[in-house]
C-alpha cells in the first residue's frame, strides 16, 4: 500500500536548516495497523503529513498504490489525497462555524457525491459512531470525544484506503481516548489499515508494529506483544 524510501524533509528558513526526516524507509501493508512513537521533534507529524499528502519531501521516493507521489502537481496529489487519505488530528481541526452534519459532509461535495447519497452516508456514519443525535449541532456543543468521533466519521466517510491519525487521543480522557482506540481497533479488525503517531505505550499496544523514531530516523521496530499472542494462539 505504502512503500517509502530514503525519504528525507529538510525545513529552511532564512537562519536555520532543519532536517525532520532523514533518509526514511518504511513498508505499509494493506490491513496493516503501526504506530509511530519518539520524541518531540523527532519528525513523526512530518512523516505522517507527507504520507498524507498535505506536505511534500525533499528527496527520496514515497509510492502509494504503486504510484509514484514525490513531483506529482498540486492538483493530482489533492486529487490522490481526497480519494485515498482519511486523516483524524490531536485537536480534531473540525470547522466551527459548520454543523455536525456539515463537517461530515465535506469530503463527499469535494468528490461530487450527490445530495441524496451524502444524506445516505452521513447518516449511516453518524449511527455507527453514535453521534446520530449530535448532526444538527455545532463541534463547540460537543465534548471533546464527540469531537474526535465528528472527526473520525469525516474521516472515513469517502472509505479511505489509509487511515492516518496524529494523536488522536493526545486531547483527550483516558475515557474517550479508549473509547477512540477500541474504535481504531474496530475499524482494523474490520480490514482498515492505520498509521498512528502516538506518545502513549497504550495506545500503540493496539497496533501491530510500533516504529520508534528520533532526530529524523527511525531508531527500531518491534512487533507488539498483544498481537505476539494472537499469533501464538492461532499456531496453537
Ligand atoms: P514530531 O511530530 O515528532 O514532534 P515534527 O515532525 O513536528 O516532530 O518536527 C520535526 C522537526 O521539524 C522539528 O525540529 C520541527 O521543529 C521541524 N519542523 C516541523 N515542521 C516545520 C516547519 N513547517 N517549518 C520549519 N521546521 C519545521
Ligand atoms: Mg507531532
Amino acid at each position: 500500500m505504502i512503500k517509502i524510501k530514503n525519504l528525507s524533509r529538510v525545513f529552511r528558513t532564512e537562519e536555520v536548516e532543519t532536517k525532520a526526516l532523514s533518509e526514511i524507509s518504511l513498508t505499509i501493508k494493506q490491513g496493516d495497523f503501526v504506530s509511530i512513537m519518539g520524541p518531540s521533534g523527532s519528525g513523526k507529524s512530518t512523516l505522517l503529513n507527507i504520507v498524507g499528502l498535505l506536505d511534500s519531501a525533499s528527496s527520496g521516493s514515497y509510492q502509494l498504490l504503486n504510484q509514484e507521489m514525490i513531483g506529482l502537481k498540486e492538483k493530482e496529489k489533492s486529487k490522490a489525497r481526497k480519494e485515498n487519505i482519511g486523516f483524524i488530528f490531536q485537536n480534531f481541526n473540525l470547522i466551527d462555524e459548520l454543523s455536525v452534519y456539515d463537517n461530515i459532509e465535506l469530503p463527499l461535495i469535494y468528490n461530487k457525491v450527490s445530495s441524496a447519497e451524502r444524506k445516505k452516508k452521513v447518516e449511516k456514519i453518524a449511527e455507527k459512531l453514535g453521534i446520530s443525535h449530535r448532526l444538527k449541532h455545532y463541534p463547540q456543543q460537543l465534548s471533546g470525544g464527540q469531537q474526535q468521533r465528528v472527526a473520525v466519521a469525516r474521516a472515513l466517510i469517502n472509505d479511505p484506503k489509509i487511515i492516518l491519525a496524529d494523536e488522536p487521543t493526545g486531547n483527550l480522557d483516558s475515557k474517550n481516548g479508549n473509547e477512540v482506540m477500541e474504535l481504531l481497533t474496530d475499524l482494523h479488525t474490520n480490514g482498515a489499515t492505520i498509521l498512528m503517531v502516538t506518545h502513549s505505550d497504550y495506545d500503540a499496544s493496539f497496533s501491530q508494529k510500533t516504529i520508534l523514531m528520533k532526530d529524523g530516523i527511525i531508531l527500531s521496530e518491534k512487533i507488539n506483544s498483544r498481537n505476539v499472542d494472537v499469533l501464538i494462539s492461532e499456531k496453537i
